[in-house]
């Protein structure tokens, strides 16, 4: 989260949206970029009067830090460094306001008549097939982490979302931009992450099996002068050139003082404390740039059908600065609820919805069958093709292969005996038609920027490239276009 003009007089929003459309290298929509850091400052005040509590200080002050990519200090977290220091406060808030929530239910499909949404249908935990009837919908499902071997984002991240948007008929953008966290624990790259904060304390060095200094063998003098893709990709190349079994990458903490551990206690691993001060970290998935294409009212081309969030293509351009996500989840979410809403108050519900929900529940239960593989395995399979084809270094090559592979998934059958394998396939149905774009958007981009980097064409074009790709739902399967980026 951020506060803008908190920690210097000079900041204010258009220092954030320069800042933050040169670490999106230009391709972010600005009128999108204005809004959200227009809008950051009130809608901290408001998650506070809310009840969130930011960290402060003896007195009272919310404090802020300066973070890569960002001119002054801006960054803030939650008192227990948390995602629950949000999402608990504003779920009151929510229930006490009359919303009703549908937990551990799936939406299956969206159901569009005319290009004018007019519902859902939803599978729930125990297998139940729920139709809802409604005059607008809000995509609030996140990104598509899942899509990857290797990732910090929760299981259900698997783009559903942006697949479900796509098939409805509205386009997706900048889907090739996937930013991949540099220093995750573990050799792997597990969802726990040593951040930012930690790697820029004095005395805090990333060494590879040699204890060479990283950074310093790479030209960079203090860690707050490489951003985040810069980072995975020196640390994935030193992993792949890596020939010592002792683990590739490791953040060296010997030299941290106990006194900057103890101000970080939430940040540093538990270990520390008890006398580990050498861990291996990896780069993993952590959030995609890419997304459905929305206008200013976050509605998609598709009538009544809005999206909101990293569902989003738009935002962050061809990378995202750290804090900047929910900067613009909070900014956004609020302006797009209420555009649904009142665009809910002046429609009138759609004949039929009824007659083609019970179509979709006929085809659900057609899709049970005992041939074929698990889903749990075509998962892993498209997991495992996508990071070690289309992860932090990708070249033509390496992402044809992924999209043969991923092609060939479709005609592969599948055996679905219970609700739990439904899902499941349904997942992968979405995970595959996500991953497709991302490779098909990746070989078109044949040059290296932001997130997206190309072994065969490593350096940015601007004279070819100062443009968004977006990809369109065809009877053929998809098309491709190169666009301006919005004015
Ligand atoms: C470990 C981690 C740390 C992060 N730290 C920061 C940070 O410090 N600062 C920052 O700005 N950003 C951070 N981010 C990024 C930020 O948290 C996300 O971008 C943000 O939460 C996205 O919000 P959202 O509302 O768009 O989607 P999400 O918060 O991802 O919520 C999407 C929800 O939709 C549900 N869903 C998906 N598909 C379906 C379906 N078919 N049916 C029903 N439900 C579905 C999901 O289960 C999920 O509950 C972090 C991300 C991670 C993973």
């Amino acid at each position: 989260m951020l506060l803008t003009g908190w920690g210097d007089a000079n900041d204010n929003s258009n220092v954030h949206s320069k800042d933050t459309l040169e670490g999106g290298r230009f391709l972010n929509h600005p009128g999108m970029v204005t809004r959200f850091t227009d809008a950051i400052r009130t809608e901290t005040a408001q998650l506070r009067e809310w009840g969130v509590e930011f960290d402060t200080d003896e007195n009272g002050k919310p404090v802020v830090a300066k973070i890569p990519g960002h001119s002054y200090a801006r960054h803030l977290h939650g008192r227990n460094w948390n995602g629950r220091d949000l999402v608990l406060p504003i779920k009151q808030k929510a229930i006490e306001a009359g919303v009703r929530f549908m937990e551990k239910i799936f939406v299956a499909s969206l159901i569009v008549t005319d290009n004018q949404i007019c519902g859902v249908t939803a599978i729930s935990k125990d297998g139940k097939f729920v139709a809802i009837e409604t005059k607008t919908v809000v995509l609030a499902t996140g990104g598509f982490g899942q899509v990857f071997l290797n990732t910090n984002n929760a299981p259900g991240i698997t783009g559903d979302g942006q697949a479900l948007a796509f098939q409805a008929g509205a386009a997706l953008q900048d889907m090739e931009f996937v930013q991949f966290y540099p220093t995750a624990l573990g050799r792997r790259g597990s969802r726990i992450l040593l951040y930012e904060q930690i790697l820029v304390q004095e005395g805090v060095v990333l060494r590879n099996s040699g204890g060479e200094d990283i950074l310093l063998k790479n030209g960079f003098h203090t860690s707050a002068d490489i951003n985040r893709d810069q980072l995975a990709r020196l640390i994935i190349k030193e992993i792949l050139e890596d020939t010592n079994s002792n683990g590739p990458v490791v953040m060296d903490l010997t030299q941290l003082s106990e006194e900057k551990a103890n101000s970080f206690s939430m940040l540093i691993p538990s270990q520390w404390f008890k006398g580990t001060k050498r861990f291996q970290v990896a780069p993993t998935t952590h959030f995609c740039m890419g997304g459905v294409v929305v206008d200013d009212n976050g509605e998609t081309s598709c009538s009544g059908l809005f999206a909101a969030g990293e569902v989003t293509a738009g935002a962050h351009g061809a990378n995202r600065l750290g804090g900047n996500a929910l900067a613009e989840v909070f900014s956004m979410g609020g302006l797009v609820g209420r555009a649904a809403a009142d665009k809910a108050l002046s429609l009138d519900c759609i004949a039929g919805f009824d007659k083609v929900a019970q179509k979709e529940r006929i085809f659900f239960e057609t899709l049970f069958q005992g041939q074929g593989g698990q889903p749990k395995r075509l998962i892993k399979d498209l997991k495992e093709t996508m990071w070690f084809n289309a992860g932090v270094v990708r070249d033509k090559s390496s992402l044809e292969t992924a999209a043969k592979t991923l092609t060939d998934q479709k005609d592969i059958p599948v055996s679905v005996l219970t609700s739990s394998d439904l899902i499941q396939y349904l997942e992968f149905r979405n995970m595959r038609i996500v991953a497709e774009i991302i490779c098909r958007s990746a070989i078109e981009r044949n040059e290296s920027r932001g997130a997206h980097f190309r072994k065969d064409f490593p350096e940015e074009n601007n004279e070819e490239w100062q443009k968004n790709i977006r990809v369109h739902k065809t009877d053929a399967g998809m098309t491709l276009e190169r666009v301006s980026v919005a004015g």
